[in-house]
């Protein structure tokens, strides 16, 4: 745990208690604040004052004694409305943050030259820090990774000199946090997401630019300028004094760095210089893939990492789970579960990382269905249909591709599997990609691409892919 001692002796109140937010009122308490904790759903606020918090509703409390509101990040701050903790704090001019505000201000007070580095952009966030922190980590670095993956910042270890914080941030997080100086700090791109919460896609894109902007003297701003909002924050930052380093998989730069042929490359005033190559390496296939893999790379060199143990890192990174992941081999055929893919954007990077697929597809749709996939039909072998969008992609389908209704992963993966291995194939693939958020059959996407896991492991002399 990371204590928060910059409001000691002071009141805070901390709205949201879910995971992050439990973390906030113990770091804070353990750094010497009052805590007043609060929610609106009522079992988070008894199991707040199980663990031993003041709880209150903040519709009742004195604002002018209260120092800081510190929000979870789910918890509207501007759009659609701001929440009405939000509005209560600012009308008595309390500042409201998020808990990476909170260990930006600790970090700075304790140790300001512990390296910190922060994470986003629309797509790769999580791939990315896990990445970064997997290299460091077989570089031998004392490395703590969380924020918007996995554990919440003030759960960590607290910054101290040589320790490097790899923390993924939303955009939520970054406007939570107006202090935000990572050493280094990566947005990967901007696409049209989640824009219900952030109104527009400039005011998104204004926000996501924040944590390059922030960069504190000496940094690094690494930005993917594959996308016209990454690019135009790329040139405001680097006018701004910055130094920034531009990354690019799609087109030469005169400076920064690229990706060409399955190899990472610096490149100084036209001149290539290899830092690592990507060929060969399961879990950081496609052009996505190699986007996340160069902000990474270039990270943790800046880091001072050194190549060969960036070449040894980046071959024995595992993926994340339900992320275009390796689960099985079964003879030649690779099963890969790529579950988190709930849309068809997400399933094309997917489908354009393989060549013969055995694609299962479907669940909840979404709008648009599969149309704007079918530049990939001529790759799919066969499609094995569930859930409820199953009728609608097999009328996308139909004369394309050849499909089956299987209604059921537990149906869909010994098929496809058998079809597969009948293909003789050079290395046939079964991808579950698809395409659909996974409610109409199971709680959530984790919980489908478990089930594929279990039911590729149950097939006959499947092994482990190395
Ligand atoms: P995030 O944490 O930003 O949601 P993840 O690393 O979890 O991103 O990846 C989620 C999905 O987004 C992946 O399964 C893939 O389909 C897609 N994706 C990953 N990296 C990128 C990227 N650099 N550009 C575009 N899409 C990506």
């Amino acid at each position: 745990m990371t204590p928060i001692t910059s409001f000691a002796g002071k009141t805070v109140a901390v709205f949201g208690l879910g995971g992050s937010g439990l973390a906030s009122c113990q770091a804070l308490q353990a750094g010497g604040a009052d805590v007043v904790a609060s929610d609106d759903n009522i079992d988070r606020l008894v199991e707040a004052a199980r663990a031993g918090f003041i709880t209150a509703d903040l519709h009742s409390v004195t604002w002018s004694n209260i120092a800081a509101l510190v929000l979870t990040p789910g918890v509207p701050l501007t759009h659609p409305v701001p929440h009405w903790t939000v509005l209560a704090a600012q009308a008595a001019s309390v500042e409201v943050i998020g808990d990476v505000e909170l260990f930006c201000r600790e970090r700075r007070h304790l140790a300001p030259d512990a390296p910190f580095v922060a994470i986003t952009g629309t797509n790769g966030k999580s791939t990315t820090t896990a990445l970064i922190a997997h290299l460091l980590r077989e570089a031998g670095f004392d490395t703590q990774m969380g924020g918007n993956i996995g554990t919440a910042i003030l759960s960590l270890q607290p910054p101290a000199a040589g320790r490097v914080h790899v923390i993924e941030m939303s955009s939520y997080q970054i406007d939570l946090t107006p202090s935000l100086d990572p050493a280094v700090g990566i947005l990967l791109n901007v696409t049209e997401d989640h824009l219900d919460r952030h109104g527009s896609i400039e005011h998104y894109a204004a926000v996501k630019e924040r944590l390059v902007a922030g960069v504190q003297d000496g940094g690094t701003a690494i930005v993917g300028v594959d996308d016209d909002f990454s690019a135009t924050a790329a040139e405001r930052v680097a006018l701004a004094g910055k130094t920034v380093l531009r990354l690019s998989v799609k087109r030469p730069l005169a400076n920064g760095i690229v990706v060409e042929n399955n190899a990472i490359y610096r490149v100084n005033d036209g001149e290539h210089e290899a830092i690592a190559r990507i060929d060969g390496i399961g879990s950081l296939r496609g052009a996505h893939n190699a986007q996340n893999a160069a902000a990474a790379a270039a990270a943790v060199l800046a880091l001072g990492v050194e190549r060969e143990a960036l070449q040894r890192g980046l071959r024995s990174f595992p993926g994340l789970a339900h992320r275009m992941e390796q689960v099985g081999r079964q003879g030649e055929t690779l099963f890969v579960n790529d579950s988190k893919a709930t849309n068809a954007d997400a399933a094309a990077k997917a489908l354009s990382s393989y060549e013969e697929i055995f694609w299962i597809a479907g669940g909840k749709p979404k709008t648009g269905g599969i149309d704007s996939l079918a530049g990939f039909f001529p790759k799919i072998r066969k499609a094995y249909l569930i859930g409820v969008a199953a009728e609608e992609f097999a009328a996308t389908l139909d004369g394309k591709v050849e499909y089956e209704i299987c209604e059921t992963l537990e149906v869909a993966v010994p098929h496809a599997a058998r079809d597969a291995t009948a293909s003789e194939l050079v290395e046939p693939v079964v991808l579950l990609s698809p395409a659909c958020a996974s409610f109409d059959q199971f709680r959530n996407f984790e919980i489908r691409g478990d089930r594929f896991r279990e039911l590729v492991a149950a097939l006959p002399g499947v092994k482990p892919v190395k």
